[in-house]
């Protein structure tokens, strides 16, 4: 995909060169932070599968610069930049002019350094490496590894110490665990859900070894057939869940994020990565755990956020015990930009270059060999 077809594609790609992100993931996250307020008394944060690092600044810039990203901060960029595009006044934006404003854009709120927090602390981790970013503290590591944890609590409090601890959880627990994770994608729809969903228990499980009571934990998912069961697996460990699907995520994508919100480890739980969640049959037990816990009690049907839990009929049989629907939440106003439209691009636009190009993307080795090769289609035959 060239560059300027990409542009013309996707306005959220174009949007975030034109803000300075690294990635358009980040209107993702502030979406979501806009309609669940996820940064709120919030100064330890994990990012996992945290590369280019879009997210990661979004936590730099929101959480340790104290830069304000409601509405009224990155929206009224939006709509200037929609009205350029849309060629509602002429367009005589040329490309240094639009660098100027994405330098602009970087600089406000930035400039002061003394307001800048410093309780705050960032993890970010990756199989990629992510390029520094103020406030950010970045590994290199596999989530999916058991040595991660250490490496993680370590960067967390330096005076971890793996030898002296046998139990792993935090001594300074962190208020919000986030995981954009995603594998490379094969096509092949049931293999890709089935390697994201084990992403998916690799970040819960570094986030229950890390997590505060009342933490959140924000992860990406692809919805397939039984999603229904993730549901109702996250719900063993906080108190409210929500499938959520902000405005800058394709509709025609299966990708959504589930948002837990209160963290509360039910009753004698030890996070442990020598018996992980999702391997063997300890997560089952949790679940019959709190089923038994909830026939004793009663059920509840109706949160106190006002969204009633509603178990479809073919749900609500004793075999689909450990079945439960998570309420769905759309996110970003319905005027924000429809990231599955086409836009008109302004006369002249010119396509800016990334802002932060892939450091070692996976796919650089096989772009060599290709090159090397004479391209995609293998070297020219040359007929004697
Ligand atoms: N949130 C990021 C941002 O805003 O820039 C984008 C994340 S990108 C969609 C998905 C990332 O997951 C990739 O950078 C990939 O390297 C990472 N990833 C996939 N498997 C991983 C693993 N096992 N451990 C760590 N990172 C992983």
């Amino acid at each position: 995909m060239g560059k300027s077809s990409k542009d013309k594609r996707d306005a959220y790609y174009r949007l975030a060169k034109e803000q300075g992100w690294r990635a358009r993931s980040a209107f993702k996250l502030l979406q979501l932070d806009e309609e669940f307020n996820l940064f709120e008394n919030v100064t330890r944060v994990v990012d996992l599968c945290a590369a280019p690092g879009s997210w990661s600044q979004v936590l730099s810039r929101v959480l340790i610069k104290n830069e304000k990203f409601g509405r009224c901060a990155w929206e009224d960029r939006e709509a200037k930049f929609r009205q350029r595009m849309l060629n509602a006044i002429p367009s005589e934006s040329t490309d240094s002019q639009q660098q100027e404003e994405r330098q602009d854009f970087e600089m406000t709120n930035s400039q002061d350094e003394s307001s800048n927090r410093s309780d705050v602390k960032i993890v970010s981790i990756d199989l990629q490496p992510i390029s520094p970013l103020p406030g950010v503290i970045t590994l290199r590591a596999d989530i999916t590894h058991p040595a991660t944890v250490p490496l993680l609590l370590k960067a967390l409090d330096p005076s971890y110490d793996p030898e002296a601890s046998a139990n792993q959880q935090a001594q300074h627990p962190v208020d919000l665990v986030i995981s954009d994770g995603a594998p490379d994608v094969t096509g092949l729809h049931d293999l890709d859900i089935y390697v994201q969903s084990q992403l998916l228990f690799a970040a819960l499980n570094l986030a229950l070894c890390v997590l505060k009571p009342g933490g959140k934990f924000v992860a990406k998912i692809f919805r397939g057939r039984n999603v229904d069961l993730l549901y109702a697996q996250l719900k063993v460990f906080f108190e409210k869940v929500y499938v959520a699907k902000p405005r800058s995520s394709r509709a025609s994508s299966v990708e959504a994020f589930i948002v837990c919100i209160n963290f509360q480890p039910p009753e004698g739980f030890k996070a442990s990565l020598e018996e992980p969640l999702g391997v063997g049959s300890r997560l089952s037990e949790l679940q019959q755990q709190q089923q038994d816990s909830i026939c004793q009690s009663g059920p509840s049907k109706a949160g106190d956020d006002g969204i009633t839990e509603v178990i479809p009929e073919d749900l609500s049989g004793s075999d689909n015990k450990y079945r439960w629907v998570a309420p769905f939440v759309a996110c970003g106003d319905l005027s924000a930009f429809d990231s599955d439209a086409s836009y008109k691009l302004a006369a002249g636009h010119i396509s800016l270059p990334p802002v932060q190009p892939p450091t070692a993307p996976p796919y650089k080795r096989a772009i060599e060999l290709r090159r090397q090769n004479g391209g995609a289609y293998g070297k020219p035959v040359v007929s004697k």
